[in-house]
């Protein structure tokens, strides 16, 4: 008797992404159930445009870009810090606040720079992930409410986690552990209604 063992083909999907951390919290999300691929899996190295004005008009520029080009079945997200204070800012502009070749310690004393001596610094993250899958697009934002520190706390994360204090647990983010902040974030939470509906 023999036995054949078929390869168990799990439904495709590409998170417009190459930052491993994202890949590697969506893919823990999918629980095996989706397979997601990265943009340098299906060999695309473009420098896609992210021009829109807002975080769902950018969402959806890369997930369209992917199904248009490549025709792959896409999701892509984009955040932006709140700061109430500041109107919003730097809101959909978050990752070239202090301008294009700027990093992220850039960012964030521009910020503080910016709040100093401001007693209003509520803000908070909001990530927007636009699906366009079988024809159809959808949208899933996610949000975290907190408040901006006047100096950086701890050494995890990535961006503006030293000085983003989350109402949810008094801590900036940056001096939580992965699974605990993805419990609460921005992201964590878009990202858990997308899988919720892939699902
Ligand atoms: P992106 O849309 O994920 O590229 O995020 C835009 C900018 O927001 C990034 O350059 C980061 O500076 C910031 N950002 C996004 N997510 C986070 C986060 O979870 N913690 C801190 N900063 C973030």
């Amino acid at each position: 008797m023999r036995f054949f063992f078929m390869k168990n083909q799990l439904p495709e999907i590409v998170f417009a992404t190459n930052n491993l951390h994202k890949l590697e919290e969506a893919r823990a999300l999918a629980e095996g159930r989706v397979s997601i691929l990265s943009l340098s899996d299906i060999n695309c190295h473009d420098d896609i445009p992210e021009t829109a004005d807002t975080l769902e008009g950018n969402a959806l520029i890369k997930a369209r870009w992917v199904k248009e080009k490549y025709g792959y079945d896409c999701f892509a997200d984009d955040t932006g810090l709140m700061v109430d204070a500041l109107d919003g800012a730097p809101g959909v502009y978050s990752a070239r606040f202090a301008g294009p070749q700027c990093d992220a310690k850039d960012n964030m004393a521009l910020l503080l720079e910016k709040l100093n001596g401001v007693a209003d610094r509520k803000a908070r993250f909001v990530t927007v992930i636009a699906l366009s899958k079988d024809g159809e697009e959808h949208l899933f934002t996610g949000k975290v409410e907190g408040t901006i520190a006047t100096e950086p706390h701890g050494t995890a994360g990535f961006g503006y986690d030293p000085i983003f204090i989350a109402d949810e647990s008094g801590l900036a983010f940056a001096e939580m552990s992965s699974d605990d902040k993805n419990a609460i974030s921005h992201r964590g939470r878009a990202m858990r209604q997308l899988i919720g509906f892939l699902k």
